[in-house]
């Protein structure tokens, strides 16, 4: 199926609108989604090839606060999914809609949120009762998945490492959209801990990287996102 890598047992990066990722993990427990896309058709069919109703998805995990991760969030439940939510603590109140992001460093970046385009950006659906999820925290999702912290790209951006697996969901650190870069600036909260994060990620030394934007890279992941940070 076209849009759809398999990236260890039970690990899934599917793409639901195009150039957007999620990422499905089903064990026995039922299926897990990490971010879920627009507030667009699409996710809901795609889950639908694997077999995947909306009412299996249990439960919600989300990289950071922007639409084009909790957009999905409304549609799923609107199809029958009861999931839980969950973001990292420094990007709740953005995503209960409680608060507006903190403003971006980058003059284009700040520009750029005022728009009020359909597109990625833009306002996002409140999830008012999504819950924090904490760097370190450790959650029993196929085979032990841990949260770590990866701000920069939002203040509160956080990637889910699945050590069991060999993969770890990097969410928006890095983008793989025409060559495997960091995010760019413009759409960063701050650029220099967005690095941190590369390297934070580099760190884990998971054999898989998976991603909201473009492919996944499966080949010397470590020496990739090294090189990222020694490009600067
Ligand atoms: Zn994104």
């Amino acid at each position: 199926m076209r849009g759809h890598v398999e990236l260890g047992d039970g690990v899934h990066q599917l793409t639901v609108q195009t150039g957007v990722n999620v990422v499905v993990l089903r064990d026995d427990d039922g299926v897990v989604l990490v971010d879920a896309g627009l507030d667009r058709p699409g996710l809901t069919a795609r889950l639908a090839r694997l077999g995947i109703a909306p009412s299996d998805v249990t439960r919600v995990l989300l990289t950071h606060a922007h639409p084009d991760h909790i957009g999905g969030v409304r549609r799923l439940r609107r199809s029958g999914s009861a999931a839980s939510v969950a973001i990292g603590r420094d990007d709740l109140a953005v995503a209960r809609g409680l608060a507006d992001p903190p403003a971006a460093e980058h003059l284009g970046g700040r520009l750029f949120s005022r728009l009020p385009a359909p597109g990625a950006w833009g306002r996002s659906v409140p999830i008012p009762d999504a819950s924090a999820l904490e760097d370190g925290q450790q959650l029993p999702i196929a085979g032990g998945l841990e949260v770590v912290a990866t701000p920069g790209h939002t203040v509160g951006h956080v990637a889910f490492h699945l050590p069991a697996r060999d993969v770890v969901i990097g969410g928006d650190v890095v983008f793989n959209v025409f060559s495997l870069r960091p995010a760019p600036a413009f759409l960063c909260w701050r650029s220099a801990p967005n690095l941190a994060s590369v390297a934070r990620l580099a760190a884990l030394g998971a054999g898989t990287l998976a991603l909201a934007h473009g492919q996944p890279v499966t080949d010397d992941v470590a020496g990739r996102l090294s090189q990222l940070i020694a490009d600067g």
